[in-house]
């Protein structure tokens, strides 16, 4: 019988990718803790509504890419391809709207129907964060400081340039809406289709474009700068203002738009060179429209969500495998006795592992194989002394330890 196939799209995460998968989801989670931030985990489905109305009607994501189906119930359900909008649904659900602000960091699959290539996947991983509530440019700055911190953490900030970008409030987005279609109006034939009818719908978006030949209208497209009203553009300075009070470097690119319709002010995507087209690792902005969308009140927020995959592609080196001890006795009395050993030692935070079966020969080969940085042999008269032979791989030595004095021994590396 042939094997089983996972899903086009799908991996599974195994060994040094996994090492390097947690790496950037334990040191994200830990940054975010030192601002503030609590952990957040909605459920990976949700009526598709929290999607298709927040979202954008004209978005990629919501037009090509959600895996949608009806349960047996015959509701819609929609697998997230994100989760800003799954956080604002439980924000307004769990009465949380009148208890501002929060800030929320979540870590968990995304899925979307997308064609697979390095660093793009049909389901994937993002670490994200949200300030709901304040109003202020000092959080637009802040929540981007975290994630610049993350990357230092991470040892990878230097591989990444922050590119900002305002989309102004609702006032200015009209006005630039309406230069927008007037300049692709006047090349509508060169336009992708999928662009043709963004036109209709939301230009903007064609800014978002991937399409070869729309790019290249994109570059020579109007900015929203001098459609700014005097609010949105001291808004946009506040942000720079405090950035550089963080002491963050950032590039204004005025292409940015993000690719789903809640934004609004702040954009900005954390951008890097080495991984080919897909060079975004990190991206997000203000939604100040999204919580009411959801049927809450009028709140302003901002937040992001970064990669897993390409954040784990960009590590500078792999977390080392864990070397445990192992755990080697010798007769049946030793067998007996191991077993107390190896759990004192796994109680006081040694990683200890014994094999289950096998003569010296055979449990020191396992103990290579498995990477021991030491084995700690107990045979008969290791057990009338009340010690352990413990042979450390590293230096080569052997020394005869108290089996007392085993976990205090071996505790550290
Ligand atoms: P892209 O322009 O690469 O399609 P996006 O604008 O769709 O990205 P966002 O919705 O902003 O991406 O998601 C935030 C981050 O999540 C991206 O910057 C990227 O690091 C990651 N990401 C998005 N889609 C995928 C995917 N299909 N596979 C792997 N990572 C992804
Ligand atoms: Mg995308």
């Amino acid at each position: 019988m042939d094997p089983l196939q996972p899903i086009r799209g799908t991996k599974d995460i195994i060994g040094e990718d996994q090492r390097r998968h947690s790496h950037v989801v334990t040191t994200a989670r830990a940054t975010a803790a030192t601002y503030g931030l609590d952990e957040w985990t909605t459920p990976i489905f949700e009526d598709t509504r929290v999607f298709a109305r927040t979202l954008g009607d004209t978005s990629d994501v919501v037009t090509k890419e959600m895996y949608t189906f009806e349960d047996r119930g015959g509701d819609s359900l929609t697998l997230r391809p994100e989760n800003t909008a799954g956080i604002c649904r439980a924000l307004v659900t769990n009465g949380l709207t009148q208890s501002l602000p929060q800030k929320v960091f979540y870590a968990g699959p995304m899925f979307r129907y997308e064609r697979p290539q390095k660093g793009r996947y049909r389901q994937f991983h993002q670490i994200g964060a949200e300030l709901i509530g304040p109003s202020e440019p000092l959080a637009d700055a802040e929540i981007i400081a975290l994630g610049w911190d993350i990357l230092n953490a991470l040892g990878i900030a230097h591989d990444v340039v922050l590119e900002l970008n305002t989309l102004g409030d609702a006032e200015s987005r009209a006005a630039y809406r309406a230069a927008l279609i007037g300049y692709f109006s006047a090349h509508r034939g060169d336009l992708s289709r999928d662009s043709q009818e963004r036109l209709e719908k939301n230009p903007l978006r064609i800014l978002d474009s991937k399409d070869e030949q729309d790019r290249a209208l994109v570059a020579q497209a109007p900015t929203i700068a001098p459609f700014l009203t005097t609010a949105a553009a001291d808004f946009y300075r506040g942000v720079q203002h405090q950035l550089a009070l963080f002491g963050i470097p950032f590039v204004e690119n005025p292409r940015i738009v993000r690719g789903l319709d809640y934004y609004s002010h702040t954009a900005f995507e954390f951008v890097t060179t080495r991984l080919g087209a897909q060079g975004t690792v990190m991206a997000g902005g203000r939604y100040d429209g999204l919580v009411a969308e959801m049927g809450g009140p009028p709140t302003p927020a901002v937040g992001w969500a970064a990669g897993v995959e390409r954040l784990a592609m960009l590590l500078p080196a792999s977390p080392p495998a864990p070397q445990p001890v192992a755990i080697v006795p010798l007769g049946d009395a030793a067998a007996a006795a191991s077993i107390g050993i190896l759990q004192a030692l796994r109680h006081a935070g040694v990683r200890a592992e014994t094999a289950y079966r096998g003569n010296l020969k055979r449990r020191m080969e396992r103990a290579n194989k498995i990477g021991a940085r030491a084995a700690v042999i107990i045979g008969d008269e290791e057990l009338a002394n009340g010690v352990a032979t413990v042979r450390d791989f590293a230096s080569g030595t052997q020394s005869k330890i108290a089996l007392a004095d085993l976990p205090a021994h071996l505790a550290t590396p």
